[in-house]
């Protein structure tokens, strides 16, 4: 429990539960960091903060100017109310195909917001150049720039890694992380394994993902086929460049629709796509190096923000995937065989 004055104040501090289930069907510890506890609902809370904060130090941006992002939702909405807690603006630039929900909530914030349509990176109005390129139109608007900007790793560095480092007493062996920007891989990594250089790090990365690929085989091989948002970069940015990874895992968007099943029967949590892939990863980090391990990831945000993809059987027909759960004894059963 805590008291604050100001909203922004209550960014980070997020609790770490027991995923009881998992824990007890591999013999680890399961923990997920409940990052959606943050008040605009996700972790992005924390990179939003740090950048705004650190920019304000240095002059770049004052009071009545506009904050400017692309962003596939969660950093729009961390930064519309970190920008409201300093008196400024914010204008989001987001793809049209992320979820409703997350547009929404943007402009519940009073954040002005301009959808893009979905196109590859090097195309001229990708939400990434359209962010820049209206950041650069006025004097008044600043360009967070998230996939560039470190102070988004620094959070982690200086907030997330020692609460994590704190609410474990230094018992962790292996973390396991989703990257979109990799400022929650990159700042958690740096700042644990320099507590404890044996600290295992995972990546886990959606199909068809660039940056799993780019790790395996140094090319970025990718289609995007994921249903996960604001995930699986096709290209390598600053944030992601400082991550110190030991393990690369991909998984298909089946295996987190049964995650995501398994922990809201079980666990009473009802995770979003990122999210249950996190525990999806850190299953198969148990099966791997498992029993007696620690194994820290997140929830990265609630599964109401994708009330209308992941939990809606009509989209997940649509793109060929199923509702139907696979019992998560025999998604570990299949992980077990991948250490073979
Ligand atoms: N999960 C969700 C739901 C996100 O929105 C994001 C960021 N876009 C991430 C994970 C990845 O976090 P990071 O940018 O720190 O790699």
């Amino acid at each position: 429990m805590r008291n604050a004055r100001r909203a922004i104040d209550l960014i980070g501090q997020t609790d770490l539960l027991r995923v009881n289930s998992l824990s007890e069907l591999t013999g680890c510890e399961i923990l997920i960091k409940l990052e959606s506890q943050n008040p605009g609902g996700s972790i992005k809370d924390r990179a939003a903060l740090q950048m705004i904060t650190d920019a304000m130090a240095r002059g770049e941006l004052r009071p009545g100017m506009t904050v400017v992002e692309g962003t596939a939702g969660n950093t729009g909405i961390g930064l519309a109310i970190v920008a409201r807690g300093f008196g400024l603006d914010m204008l989001a630039v987001m793809p049209n195909d992320q979820s409703p929900e997350k547009e929404r909530m943007i402009a519940l914030h009073g954040a002005q917001l301009k959808t893009v349509n979905p196109v590859p990176f090097r195309d001229e109005n990708h939400f990434y150049h359209t962010a820049r390129r209206l950041a650069e139109s006025r004097a008044d608007y600043w360009w967070a720039n998230q996939f560039e900007n470190t102070s988004n790793l620094r959070a982690h560095y200086l907030h997330t890694g020692p609460e994590i480092w704190q609410q474990t007493d230094g018992n962790i062996d292996i973390l396991v992380s989703v990257a979109g920007t990799g400022g929650t891989i990159a700042g958690n990594s740096m700042f644990l394994k320099e507590q404890n250089p044996e600290i295992q790090v995972w990546l886990t990365d959606p199909n068809g993902s660039g940056i799993f690929s780019y790790l395996k085989t140094g090319e970025y091989i990718a289609d995007g086929s994921s249903m996960t948002e604001g995930i699986g970069i096709m290209r390598l940015v600053e944030n992601f460049k400082q991550a110190r990874i030991d393990a690369a895992v991909n998984l298909p968007d089946q295996d987190l629709i049964s995650m995501s099943r398994h922990v809201r029967e079980h666990d009473g949590i009802v995770l979003g796509s990122s999210s249950a892939l996190n525990l999806a990863g850190a299953l198969q980090a148990a099966a791997l190096h498992g029993p007696g391990k620690t194994i820290v990831t997140f929830a990265c945000d609630l599964g109401e923000r994708s009330a209308s993809k992941l939990y809606n059987p009509d989209y997940l027909r649509s793109r060929g995937l199923s509702d139907q759960a696979e019992p998560v004894t025999e998604l570990l059963a299949r992980y077990y065989q991948a250490g073979d």
